[in-house]
């Protein structure tokens, strides 16, 4: 293994370790608002618990992604991810769905009876800013492993981190404002507010599974730029196949086909791996994976035809 590979290897998992800390962090935070939300039935904190809960599932994505790309010479199992990205959706749609109904059941309990929020304790702003202390220390320590690191996912992270200290800030104050009114429709403001910026990370999340299902959004400029690129390693006894480019997020995944002279030793197969994988994150920082795919050389064409006769039969 080379220079550039091993530092590749090095970024891929300490990315995963500061992962863990993010995702430690983030349920730590989900458990603390859901004690209390629990324990003064207050909807606004419920409805951060909702936010906190779309947040720690999409992190804890990224680190089984993380997980899976870090083992760099692994092939990359697709449906596995897919099996992921649909359980977690499954899961926060059953807590959206919960949470609808309960919301519903709020709103109808106290605008015919008494008008008063269910938000009364001031102190209850002291939990909303202790999450964003939390969603704070995440941001930085995101950052500084960004600079070190330079694993785009890390940018994309610290930047939600920040904006949601902004929304934390917006909700403790909501709690001030809430208890000392006891205005119901101060409260309800809350609640929609925080409710609209968790339902816009899901839907965002919606997005990326629908688009990496249906093969969409891989960059096609990208691909000729990399398909270019590797025609360089063809020889009389190296053939390129087929090179494909998926999208998860913000990165991608690369699979390329080779069919190699079958007298070729494992040897200099493995280096070619390594130059297929040293030329993929040259022509951008964004393939985290690469799958290379040997085949012999003499088996080209008969694998070819064979696929044609296999799909003309069904
Ligand atoms: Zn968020």
């Amino acid at each position: 293994m080379n220079a550039s590979m091993k530092e590749i290897r090095y970024r891929f998992r300490e990315t995963y370790r500061m992962l863990i800390v993010v995702v430690l962090l983030s349920i730590a935070g989900l458990v603390i608002e859901f004690v209390f939300a629990y324990m003064y039935s207050s909807m606004i904190l419920y409805t951060d618990v909702v936010h906190w809960i779309v947040d720690t599932a999409l992190e804890i994505i990224s680190l089984i992604m993380f997980f899976i790309i870090s083992k760099i010479y692994r092939k990359f199992d697709w449906s596995v991810f897919i099996l992921e990205y649909m359980i977690s959706i499954f899961v926060i749609l059953v807590v959206f769905g919960f949470y609808i109904l309960s919301l519903i059941e709020y709103v109808s309990a106290h605008s015919t009876s008494m008008m008063e929020p269910s938000t009364t304790n001031i102190y209850l702003a002291i939990i909303t800013v202790i999450g964003g202390i939390i969603t704070f220390i995440t941001f930085s320590i995101e950052k500084k492993a960004y600079r070190r690191l330079k694993t785009e996912i890390l940018k994309i992270d610290s930047t939600h981190a920040i904006i949601d200290v902004i929304v934390s800030i917006i909700v403790s104050i909501g709690i001030v404002l809430t208890a000392l009114t006891k205005n119901l429709i101060i409260e309800l403001v809350v609640v929609l507010f925080v409710f609209f910026v968790a339902l816009q990370t899901l839907l965002s999340l919606a997005k990326d599974i629908l688009k990496s299902i249906l093969g969409f959004e891989s960059n096609p400029h990208l691909k000729i730029e990399l398909v270019s690129r590797l025609n360089k390693i063809v020889s009389d006894k190296v053939v390129l196949g087929n090179v494909e480019l998926k999208k998860i997020g913000s990165i991608y995944i690369a699979k390329v086909e080779i069919y190699l002279d079958p007298k070729t030793t494992i040897g200099e197969a493995h280096k070619l791996r390594e130059t297929v994988n040293i030329i993929c994150r040259e022509v951008s920082e964004l393939i985290y994976h690469v799958d290379v795919v040997f085949y012999p050389k003499k088996r080209y064409r008969k694998v070819r035809k064979s696929e044609k006769q296999y799909s003309r039969k069904y």
